[in-house]
């Protein structure tokens, strides 16, 4: 069924033109985001698709040909922003500083890259990352494994690492995947914003609402402390998926961040500052006309059809 509905969107998308597609004031802000942008074979990447610089610009293009680019306080200033997009990155990989910043600057866009304190200057590696890159240095050994990769089992992770050889200390001293402060504080500098993605990217439906709390207090307050950023800027790990009102709730009453993120698409929110962002990385092997029109097809078709058609996709 649900491959059904997929092939249906599909369809109805290439027979209508985009320009059709994103007309109309009721829709939904577009917000793509990204994790890293590079034409290299990085193995701790192997769990997820990240587009080459080729791609990436053509993703670009297409979007400063149909929207307007969109700081992050002019999102936060709201009225109709149907026909605008503000673009983000997760993660905080140097690949943000040395590959995509000079990419935005040449073609005047602004961005908010979201980072996890618990990473910056290398002081430890994402879980989903270190089971990557287990599983990369197995299968050069000829050892097939599908790893367990929540947070969960995380001293798992780390207890194979050791076993086969693999000392994080040194594999992110030589690597070094992620960004520095210096180099973050550079990027709020040349007028991009930064937010929080939480301290260590946990995936946030395995954790109590206490811990999801103290999850983001912690990583903001050391946003604040460090960056001192206009806006506090929150970006839910992996999706905002198990997020009570509760905890929305304490957040904007106890003044932890002004505006929050998830990852659920082109979709509207109930609460005015929580956002729903379209992870672009997931559809790199479409053209972005072609993946943005399935989009703006799909929403439209849920605008239709209710919740219950909704739930296909
Ligand atoms: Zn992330």
């Amino acid at each position: 069924m649900n491959e059904f509905s997929e092939q249906i969107v599909s369809e109805l998308a290439a027979i209508t033109p985009f320009k059709i597609l994103k007309s109309g004031k009721s829709l939904p802000v577009l917000l793509p985001f990204y994790h890293l942008v590079s034409d290299q074979d990085l193995p701790f990447r192997n769990n997820y698709n990240y587009p080459s610089v080729a791609h990436f610009e053509a993703d670009l293009d297409f979007l400063l040909k149909n929207f307007r680019a969109i700081s992050l306080s002019e999102l936060v200033d709201g009225g109709d922003l149907s026909k605008c997009f503000h673009l983000s990155f997760d993660d905080g990989l140097k690949e943000c500083y040395e590959v995509v910043v000079p990419i935005l600057k040449r073609k005047g866009i602004p961005a908010t890259f979201f980072i996890n304190p618990s990473f910056v200057d290398n002081k430890d590696l994402f879980h989903r990352y270190k089971a990557s890159e287990i599983t990369a240095l197995l299968k050069a050994r000829n050892i097939q494994l599908s790893l367990q990769r929540t947070y969960a089992d995380l001293d798992s992770l780390d207890e194979m690492a050791e076993e086969i050889g693999l000392d994080w200390e040194d594999w992110l001293a030589k690597n070094r995947p992620y960004m520095t402060l210096e180099q973050v504080k550079k990027m709020q500098d040349d007028g991009f914003t930064i937010g929080s993605h939480s301290m260590d990217h946990p995936e946030f439906e395995l954790l109590d609402e206490e811990t999801q709390l103290e999850e983001i207090k912690e990583s903001m307050e050391w946003l604040t402390g460090k960056l001192s950023p206009g806006i506090k800027a929150f970006a839910f790990p992996f999706t905002d998926f198990g997020v009570s009102d509760q905890i929305f709730e304490t957040c904007y009453r106890e003044n932890i961040f002004d505006v929050s993120f998830g990852t659920a698409g082109l979709k509207k929110e109930r609460f005015p500052f929580h956002f729903q962002r379209l992870a672009m990385d997931q559809g790199i092997a479409m053209t972005p006309k072609k993946r943005l029109k399935e989009v703006y097809m799909a929403y439209r078709l849920k605008a239709i059809f209710g919740k219950k058609y909704a739930k296909r996709f």
